[in-house]
């Protein structure tokens, strides 16, 4: 029972610290004698601190707890299309060093050894002891086993059945956790993000870049689904019509609204604007670019304008199939997208209400991500506190240092 106790009253911390004993206790229905003990015994360990005091209600105004954030430390690595990531944070997101590199190479030994090197030298940078850290989390672009810690497939890197966990766990001799890339942003949507301090409890986020990817929040919980695909989007055909994919089928989400699919449709029709915003900017630059056509929608282009409303339409249709298969209270975009979400997120609004019949579409809330840029890293972080804050083990956990959590 104690074990147990130890982790809901941490959790309890973390999730709504600064908060009282008193509160705790009302919380958790716990005994007032054994939150006093539990919490000073974390106090003690190091993990818990007092800090000022409350709002009094008549009396001596009450010392709050809330989670030291420098007693441990994370590594979130991100393994992306054509790019690595490296970062190590507190037990608040508090990022300590980051690095991001583009991938050499797509072989696996070799990505390995890019990936090792980088996180060496990361490690070296903070010169912490092996005991400070919890573990390592990988978001992993592609299909993901998290149970076993492989790649089932990864289209970029062409991995098919890889070891991740146990090539890591090797090397580095700390718990590792990984996860499909995109379920890791939405964990830390929940945790650091969009949905922080907010009673969500089942959410779509959804990840546009040269892919198209969801993760799935059910019940506070990651929806894996039966073989790791849930999510898999963007190989979906919506239009049988459609151009050819670059998988071979027609008409997939993704030759519609992914940065490769907006980038060709604007070049296919930049012929017809011959002396447009985006045509000037193009032959400067010489390279058309997702940024630029971003750029040439904040700037108003008419194509780029269009090439946008289409990514609505098309994204509002695949998001409707989504909802009334799963209801989710809220759907957050992640990536560059966000920029222009003034014009694209009433396209996508638009296109849910044509699609969907009216009594069906319920008001499914849609936001932005506030993870930024290195949202893969900062997920794969969480994905390891949410092991660790939600570990039966976490007494064992903070009296060793070392148990997997
Ligand atoms: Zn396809």
């Amino acid at each position: 029972m104690k074990r147990t106790n130890y982790s809901i009253i941490l959790k309890m911390i973390r999730d709504y610290g600064p908060i009282s004993r008193a509160e705790v206790a009302n919380k958790t229905g716990l005994t007032a004698a054994s939150i006093t003990n539990i919490s000073q015994e974390l106090i003690e360990k190091g993990f818990v601190v007092e800090i000022g005091s409350g709002q009094s209600s008549g009396g001596r105004p009450p010392i709050l707890l809330k989670i030291r954030s420098n007693a441990k430390y994370i590594i979130g690595l991100a393994i992306r299309p054509g790019l690595l990531d490296v970062m190590i944070s507190d037990l608040d997101l508090n990022i300590l060093v980051v690095e991001r590199e583009k991938v050499n190479h797509i072989d696996y030994e070799r990505v390995f050894q890019q990936l090792e090197s980088m996180l060496n030298k990361a490690l070296d940078e903070v010169q912490l002891k092996q005991s400070e850290y919890i573990g390592i989390g990988v978001a992993m672009h592609g299909i993901v086993d998290p149970t076993k810690g492989i790649s089932l497939f990864a289209p970029y890197y062409h991995w098919r059945n890889r070891e991740i966990k146990s090539k890591l766990q090797d090397k580095f001799n700390l718990p590792v956790f990984v996860e499909n890339d995109v379920n890791c942003m939405a964990i830390g949507e929940k945790w650091f993000g969009a949905l922080k301090g907010r009673q969500v409890n089942s959410s779509i986020t959804i990840n546009i870049e040269n892919g198209v990817g969801a993760g799935i929040i059910l019940k506070n919980t990651i929806y894996q689904g039966a073989n790791f695909i849930a999510g898999e989007l963007g190989h979906v055909v919506i239009n049988p019509e459609g151009e050819t994919c670059n998988c071979g089928k027609k008409g997939c989400l993704e030759t519609y609204i992914s940065f490769d699919g907006i980038i060709r449709y604007v070049k296919n029709n930049l012929i017809h604007q011959p002396a447009s915003i985006l045509q000037k900017k193009y032959s400067v630059s010489g390279e058309l670019t997702i940024d630029l056509i971003i750029e040439s929608v904040l700037a108003g282009d008419e194509l780029c304008l269009a090439a946008l409303k289409r990514v609505g339409k098309y994204l509002g249709i695949s998001l409707s199939h989504l909802i009334v298969t799963i209801n989710p209270m809220v759907i957050v975009l992640e990536g560059k997208l966000n920029q222009v979400k003034d014009i694209l997120f009433p396209e996508i609004k638009k296109s849910i209400n044509e699609t969907l019949l009216k009594d069906l579409n319920v008001d499914c809330e849609l936001l932005s991500s506030q993870l930024g840029e290195y949202s893969s890293a900062k997920g794969a972080i969480t994905l390891v506190l949410k092991k660790f804050f939600n570990s039966k083990n976490l007494l064992t956990f903070i009296n060793s240092g070392s148990v997997a959590v």
